[in-house]
């Protein structure tokens, strides 16, 4: 090995889900939601004012803060905004896990929280979803040095409710309680609601699934001001900009049309009400879900099978060959017609 190579960080990357060139593919694989931005977005993008470019970006990115505020009735301190909540999730790691005790997040969830904490260099263990796949919150009642957990959790699609949050930080007062709210506007209750009440609970959420942008990568953390000024010190030893004008513009506009955004969410909870009927008819049975996918194995016919013939026939999913979950399918809601297409495909399982 070159001497210069033993200082180098080294870790397992996060694999995200594949972004095919072909335009034509029926995607249905990273969760991705099938309808425009609102329309308002459109015509902020417009009007951009591209010599604004010429500056930097206003560093506490209070357009946007702001309007997140006044849109959950919270204060403006007590929002934090970044690239994403991938990118808040990781500052949020770095700000509040650095106790030499382990976090704890479930076996079953996303896979990018070990990534985080080996990157970040953080002890973690994984108490096991129960057979069911449902989380067991006498699990996250031993010592720790924080929880995270996402509700609804992925890929299983199963929330809990805010009886069982609250129960985890009656048990956990002395660490930080993050709620990853990746999924939660399709179904669910938001932990938002007690943020007040605990101190040390962070809520995390994002554009990119129920407001239509994750190429524009906006995500926002709400809790406590005095977690949300840990995380704005931390961000500013980091990067001061992380928000650029144009985020700032359009996400403002996404969260102001509320009428196009409780459309939208309708109609993908419609859809998938009639895929888990659909898929159920088809050989399918899938976990409870309270998001935009559904998590769906089939009685005879392996996922894995489905999943490559599905791929070759342009119809793109996910699959995790993953203990526990490698039979199983990850279908992200979309169109009614490409979920059309979908159940066309699937017809030939049918006497299997
Ligand atoms: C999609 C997702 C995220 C990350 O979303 P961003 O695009 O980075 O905002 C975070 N957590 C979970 C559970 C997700 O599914």
């Amino acid at each position: 090995m070159r001497e210069w190579e033993k200082n180098i960080r080294k870790v397992e990357p996060y694999t995200p889900g594949e972004q095919p060139k072909n335009k034509n593919v029926v995607k249905l694989n990273t969760n991705e939601n099938p309808y425009s931005p609102a329309p308002g977005v459109k015509k902020a993008l417009e009007n951009f004012d591209v010599d604004s470019l010429r500056l930097y970006p206003d560093p506490s990115a209070s357009a946007l803060t702001k309007t997140l505020a006044d849109y959950y009735n919270l204060d403006e301190n007590q929002v934090f905004v970044g690239v994403g909540s991938d990118d808040v999730i990781a500052m949020a790691f770095l700000t509040f896990f650095n106790s030499e005790k382990p976090i704890l997040f479930p076996d079953i969830t996303y896979s990018f929280y070990s990534v985080w904490a080996s990157l970040f260099q953080i002890p973690y263990e994984r108490p096991a979803l129960d057979e069911n796949f449902n989380l067991v919150k006498e699990d996250y009642y031993k010592e720790n040095g924080g929880i995270i957990f996402p509700n609804p959790n992925a890929p299983t699609s199963i929330a809990v409710g805010l009886d069982f949050i609250e129960d985890i930080l009656i048990h956990n007062q002395d660490v930080v309680v993050i709620v990853d709210e990746a999924y939660i506007d399709f179904g669910g209750q938001s932990a938002r609601a007690l943020i007040d009440k605990y101190e040390n609970l962070l809520v995390i959420q994002t554009f990119s699934k129920s407001r239509s942008m994750a190429g524009m990568r906006i995500g926002y953390a709400m809790g406590n001001k005095d977690l949300i000024k840990a995380l704005n010190d931390v961000k500013y030893s980091y990067n001061s900009y992380t928000m650029s004008q144009l985020s700032l513009a359009l996400g403002k506009e996404a969260v102001l049309d509320d009428e196009y955004f409780k459309e939208t969410l309708q109609k993908i909870i419609t859809t998938r009400e009639n895929a888990v009927k659909r898929l159920e008819d088809l050989g399918f049975t899938c976990l409870p879900s309270s998001s935009n996918f559904v998590f769906a194995t089939h009685k005879t016919v392996p996922a894995k099978k489905i999943f490559n013939e599905l791929r070759e026939a342009g119809i793109f999913v996910r699959y995790f060959d993953a203990p526990r979950i490698d039979n199983y399918l990850r279908i992200t809601i979309g169109t009614d017609k490409q979920m059309e297409v979908l159940y066309q495909f699937l017809e030939k399982y049918r006497g299997n």
